[in-house]
């Protein structure tokens, strides 16, 4: 191990940790491996723990905040694809620029239940509050509050209220409220309400906020209020998509109670009042239903969520909660990441596969957000961060919803081929964000540029099919895909003479958004290098095995046959960039020539740069906000030595600030493989806190789903090097030392694979049929289904 480098890096590391992690104080997230629990009323993390206990099925989610609407900082519910557009107003425009923005609407809310006693209201903040603890049960899928409190005449009230979000109805959501009055009688009113909101005014500097809008986006269409009942529809302004929201109620009280409900264009409200007896439960049950559609009938809309309504009520409560906690057992049967020797490290792990489930279970149709739905930050846009970050725990935890992810950006297909016309090129170019397929970002040189999505998709998708074997969604639609990415660069690049006459990439921007529209990039080339080959390899695939499918991509690409020999031909001539005198990759062809940047001159406060420098300056200075070449060493591990991954780590490590919640876990799997123990283990714990410390300072706009992703890669592919080079998977522990055990399991090829890593040994259980290959280090072992395999740790 190069000692040197590796603590240069290191003690670069624990500079930049010193100068963003914010401790979360331990009384708001005591140890506990199944929960996050917060413990007292912090009204100053009230931001940071909305998006903390925010709840999803990756269709629905609702924001952490507190039913009784109040104190709120960013309240709401997020439907995933639920957006308004708007016109992109350029200073300067020009031909092909973004001309429609897509934002997330903060979407009616229907979780507020306001509580009066006594006439009184229930203020959080002002209550006298005698205990209060707020539970996200990850085992359980709720969040439960309690609360016990009491009034300005001493009346002891305790309260508790369980939220969920289904992953079984995705369409339905619930919240139980009870209360207790124990020493007295008291008059008590329980305003339940479903509502608009008035977006706040205002834009910040901050560009992963991105748009306002001014007042009310959503226009009233229908409502209607029947006994304990209320709908609600609204169409967005621009976007004109409809949504239907119901909510209805059963109360258990022992006492009579008046119920009265009425709606206006904005606002309905079912009323309950009940003369509580001294110690007596009185619990509202709530359930809220969603539906949303393009162009929708509102009546038809909802009429769904009356059904849905009408199933909630029938199924009841109790069972819903049933059937939530057995689809988390199934979660975590296959999901889960266990480690031996740190309960405080464990939390956090499942925090992270938590939100990963919550962003993608249900998300059917759709993509996954850089935040997942528990916040508006990046305006409920799909990056890379789905294909590269989120995918691979998905395709191998649970297949068919990787499946379906790849299926929302096969439907994209159409508008990327139309994309790529308005630039002049063949193929298609996915956008680099979006909601509904067009490119939404107006910021070309950050967005539009980072042509590399086509190959990250192509990439996402031939590892999906290798993976899982699953041929017909390759033959039906990924081939499609990859033929049309191809087809892009093969139009894009050229053969430079001064060159050799090599085939280069021009104006492209890389992962690292701090190096803009250059020439070359590396982590490009490679990419579009395999999505080449990829498209090679997969046409002649289907002309050999499925000549039917085969028949079809040609007529649905327009297909000739001597591309196959243009994509072979740049790929071969592709050009990589790497500096000999450095003997490293270079970033790109003048990434070298810049100067470094002055990170001993830059104060802590100065970070992240992009809110305290313009571009250019970021863009003439050696300084990356991510991993760039480092990540392409992760994905295209096959393309470098051993050699060249050390030399280029130890030269871009460095540089990188991390800007990005993107690039710790690709750092720490990259550290890992070059046995950089402390340095894998430091950029670990990293993107494993970076919500939960709120490493970024911006947790308050969402949880970072592309990190969280990452935290299981890191697990994975980091501590337990797992790579899957030439069809075989392949293994190379190194534990990290405070841990005694690194257990998980991954789906392969239709098959379970257990893996049981601890101190000396490693023991590999197939679940399934057939025999499977793998490497444990350098060794190639046969694994029998359902007969351990023990073999010794693997040696440094
Ligand atoms: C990163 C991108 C990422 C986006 C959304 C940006 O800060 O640079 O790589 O796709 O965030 O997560």
């Amino acid at each position: 191990m190069n000692e040197d480098a590796s603590k240069t890096a290191e003690g670069r590391f624990s500079e930049r940790v010193a100068r963003t992690r914010i401790h979360r104080p331990k009384d708001v997230y005591p140890i506990d491996e199944w929960s996050m629990v917060e413990q007292r009323f912090s009204p100053s993390f009230l931001a940071q723990m909305e998006t903390i206990f925010a709840l999803s099925n990756g269709y629905l989610g609702l924001r952490g905040d507190f039913e009784e609407g109040r104190p709120v900082v960013q309240g709401g519910v997020f439907l995933n694809g639920f957006y308004e557009t708007w016109p992109i107003r350029y200073g300067e425009a020009a031909f092909g620029f973004a001309k429609v923005g897509q934002t997330i609407v903060n979407a009616t809310d229907a979780k507020i239940i306001k509580l009066y006693v006594d006439d009184e209201p229930f203020e959080i903040e002002n209550a006298e509050i005698r205990r209060f603890s707020r539970r996200l049960d990850m085992k359980a899928g709720t969040l439960v509050r309690e609360i016990f409190w009491e009034d300005p005449s001493g009346k002891r009230i305790a309260m508790k209220s369980t939220r969920f979000v289904s992953f079984k109805h995705r369409h339905l959501a619930g919240i139980s409220y009870e209360l207790t009055v124990e020493n007295d009688a008291a008059h008590v009113v329980l305003a339940s309400e479903v509502a608009t909101r008035r977006a706040p005014a205002g834009e910040g500097e901050d560009p992963r906020h991105g748009h306002h809008f001014d007042g009310r986006v959503l226009e009233p269409l229908l409502r209607r209020a029947r006994e304990e009942r209320v709908l609600l529809c609204h169409a967005t302004k621009s976007s004109k998509m409809v949504l239907a929201c119901g909510i209805d109620h059963q109360i258990e009280a022992t006492q009579i109670y008046r119920s009265d409900s009425q709606c206006e264009d904005h606002v309905g409200r079912v009323v309950f009042s009940v003369e509580a007896g001294r110690g007596e439960l009185l619990r509202l049950t709530k359930y809220m239903a969603y539906h949303f559609a393009d162009g929708a009938l509102p009546e038809e809309l909802c009429a769904r969520a009356e059904r849905t309504l009408d199933r909630a009520l029938d199924t009841g409560f109790e069972r819903l909660l049933e059937e939530q906690r057995e689809i988390m057992d199934d979660f975590w049967h296959k999901s889960d990441v266990q480690i031996g020797g740190e309960p405080a490290t464990q939390q956090d792990i499942r925090f992270n596969l938590f939100q990963l489930f919550q962003a993608t279970a249900r998300a059917e149709g759709r993509g996954v957000p850089a935040k997942g739905l528990t916040g508006q930050g990046y305006e409920g846009h799909y990056f890379w961060d789905a294909e590269i970050y989120v995918l691979p725990f998905v395709v191998h935890t649970a297949p068919r919803a990787a499946r379906n992810l790849l299926r929302f950006r096969y439907r994209l297909l159409d508008k990327a081929r139309e994309r790529a016309q308005l630039l002049s090129h063949r193929g298609a170019l996915f956008p680099w964000r979006t909601i509904n397929g067009e490119e939404a970002s107006a910021y070309y040189a950050a967005g539009t540029a980072q042509y590399h999505i086509n190959a990250d998709i192509a990439h996402a998708v031939s590892k999906y099919a290798e993976l899982t074997g699953d041929m017909e969604f390759l033959c039906e639609m990924g081939a499609e895909i990859i033929v049309e990415t191809a087809r892009l660069w093969a139009d894009l690049g050229y053969y430079a003479e001064e060159r050799d006459g090599a085939f280069c990439l021009n104006d492209v921007t890389g992962p690292d958004e701090y190096t803009a529209v250059v020439n070359n990039n590396c982590y490009t080339n490679l990419m579009a290098q395999e999505n080449l080959r990829l498209a090679t390899k997969t046409v002649e695939f289907l002309r050999n095995e499925a000549p039917e499918h085969f028949e079809r991509l040609v007529e649905n690409t327009s297909l000739d046959l001597s591309e196959i020999d243009e994509w072979r031909r740049a790929a071969e001539a592709m050009y990589i960039p790497f500096d000999e005198r450095l003997a490293i990759h270079a970033q790109d062809d003048s990434f070298l020539e810049k100067e470094r940047w002055d990170f001993a001159n830059t104060p802590a406060e100065n970070y992240p740069l992009l809110l305290h420098y313009h571009p250019l300056t970021l863009y003439r200075h050696q300084v990356t906000k991510q991993a760039d070449v480092v990540m392409a060493m992760f994905l295209l591990g096959q393309d470098f030595s051993p050699e060249q991954k050390r030399r280029n780590f130890d030269y871009y490590d460095p540089l990188t600030t991390r800007d990005s919640s993107l690039s710790s876990c690709i750092q720490s799997i990259v550290a890992a493989e070059l046995d950089y123990h402390d340095l894998a283990f430091a950029y670990f714990t990293d993107a494993l806190t970076v919500d939960l410390a709120d490493i970024g300072g911006n947790v308050m706009d969402g949880v970072h789903i592309a990190s969280a992703g990452g935290v299981w890669m890191a697990l994975v592919h980091g501590f337990a090097g797992m790579r899957h080079y030439e069809g075989l998977p392949s293994f190379r522990p190194r534990l990290p030392t405070s841990w005694s055990s690194l257990r998980f399991a991954v789906r392969i090829r239709g098959q379970r694979l257990e893996v049981e890593i601890e101190r000396e040994s490693v023991t590999y259980t197939l679940r399934g049929r057939e025999d499977l290959t793998i490497h444990h280090g350098d060794r190639e072992v046969t694994l029998i289904p359902d007969r351990p395999t023990l073999l010794p740790g693997v040696s440094e």
